[in-house]
């Protein structure tokens, strides 16, 4: 592991940074990782490890601090959905959904509807973020939730599926059409609806491969009504709010996924160290070696390229979209890959639920899915070279 203890090490966090990752790295050790398991097994949502998280005010590092937050640094946050991911990937992604859902109303929302309703959050609240739909997946413009003012409120008819801890959540965003638009893509807009809003509710909650534990609920609005005052920005202001947002979350996308492919690793080189066949450790078969040395590179340069994207966000780069679908590409493209490998390191004893790395193996396919497919991802980087 001397790569990555060097890579560590080249790392600069301050001290506050430091001591945050560290008390991090206590609770995902002794609270997040042993519940991980349990967990996968019953499909219960991890309020245990959420409160853990809470101890440590984890939410307060992306909010603003008057809003009851104590910010710090994108790679901050970065890596703790890291440690948090390879400890639990369901528990990262539960953790990294309240960033994923509640950064637009910190970028786009004013500041009435910041101090109303950003403490909830600094304190430990759940979000939410809510743009799938039955009928739009990959092209999320084909939304067809409907948001039609009514006097000083607005009423919400739709439904929306998958939508991580939409049952649970304290905030959700939710993308719909304002009903006065006729242009489909320019009349997307965005509000938060905050839990007890009545005329909504869950439809059904999914049973899934992998991240058992992060709970995915199918919702249908039946005119709910939020106060105008919960709208983001302006009517139509929806797909710029939502490519900006899409730009933050697809590193932390990346980050998770860099998560379960790190715990992947350490489980697989760990095997390799104590399994013997034919009177030889396996990690001294050449051909495993070459495996292990293209797995701890790639893992090397993903962590990097990932520390480079965080610089420009926190740098403000004007922007970002391509290196952030780079980051989630490679990312989410290796963490299936070395849980996969690290199964076949297992031999037999990897297809039981003995050991890790089968969970690992289910949670990791999800990262190639969601916030844009890969396919959708390789689209965009490709047709980024086209002349124009
Ligand atoms: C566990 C889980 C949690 C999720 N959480 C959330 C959430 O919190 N909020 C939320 O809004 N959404 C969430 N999603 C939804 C997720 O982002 C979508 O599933 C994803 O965007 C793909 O949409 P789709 O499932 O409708 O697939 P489709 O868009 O129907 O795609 C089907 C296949 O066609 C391919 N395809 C589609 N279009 C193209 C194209 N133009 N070119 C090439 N190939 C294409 C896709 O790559 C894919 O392989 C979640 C999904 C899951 C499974």
């Amino acid at each position: 592991m001397q790569l990555f203890e060097r890579l560590e090490t080249s790392r600069i966090w301050d001290d506050e940074a430091r001591m945050l990752l560290d008390a991090v790295q206590r609770v995902a050790t002794e609270v997040i990782e042993p519940n991980a398991g349990p967990l996968d097994r019953s499909g219960e949502f991890p309020w245990e490890n959420v409160a853990a998280l809470n101890t440590l005010g984890l939410n307060g590092i992306f909010v603003p601090e008057a809003y009851g937050g104590t910010p710090m640094s994108y790679r901050l946050y970065l890596e703790v959905v890291k440690v948090i991911s390879s400890a639990c990937a369901a528990t990262g992604i539960v953790y990294a959904t309240t960033f994923h859902g509640m950064k637009p109303l910190i970028d786009f929302g004013t500041d009435e509807q910041k101090r109303r309703l950003l403490p909830v959050i600094a304190g430990g609240g759940l979000g939410s973020l809510m743009i799938t739909e039955p009928t739009a997946g990959s092209d999320a413009t084909g939304m067809r939730t409907r948001f039609t003012p009514e006097g000083s409120s607005i009423r919400i008819d739709g439904h929306k599926t998958f939508i991580t801890q939409g049952d649970v959540a304290d905030l959700l965003l939710v993308f719909g059409k304002w009903s006065e638009i006729e242009d489909p893509r320019q009349a997307i807009s965005v509000l938060v609806i905050e839990r007890g809003t009545g005329g909504f509710g869950v439809e059904r909650l999914e049973d899934k491969m992998g991240i058992r534990a992060s709970s995915t609920a199918a919702l249908r609005f039946d005119g709910a009504r939020v106060p105008r005052a919960n709208l983001l920005g302006e009517p139509g202001d929806g797909l710029r709010i939502l490519l900006a947002s899409l730009n933050r979350s697809r590193p932390s996308i990346a980050a998770h996924a860099l998560g379960i492919a790190r715990a992947a690793f350490s489980d697989m080189v760990a095997y390799m160290n104590e399994r013997e066949q034919s009177g030889r450790k396996i990690i001294d078969f050449q051909g495993n070696q070459f495996l292990i040395a293209d797995l701890a590179s790639e893992l090397a340069l993903n962590e990097a390229w990932l520390d480079h994207v965080a610089s420009l966000v926190d740098g403000d780069a004007p922007d970002f979209g391509l290196e952030a679908s780079v980051a989630k590409l490679r990312a989410s493209d290796l963490a299936m890959r070395m849980a996969t490998e690290a199964v076949q390191m297992h031999g037999g004893y990897g297809f039981t639920k003995d050991f890790r790395v089968e969970r690992l193996m289910r949670d990791a396919k999800i990262t190639q899915i969601w916030e844009g497919t890969n396919q959708i991802h390789r689209q965009l980087i490709g047709r980024s070279f086209r002349a124009r």
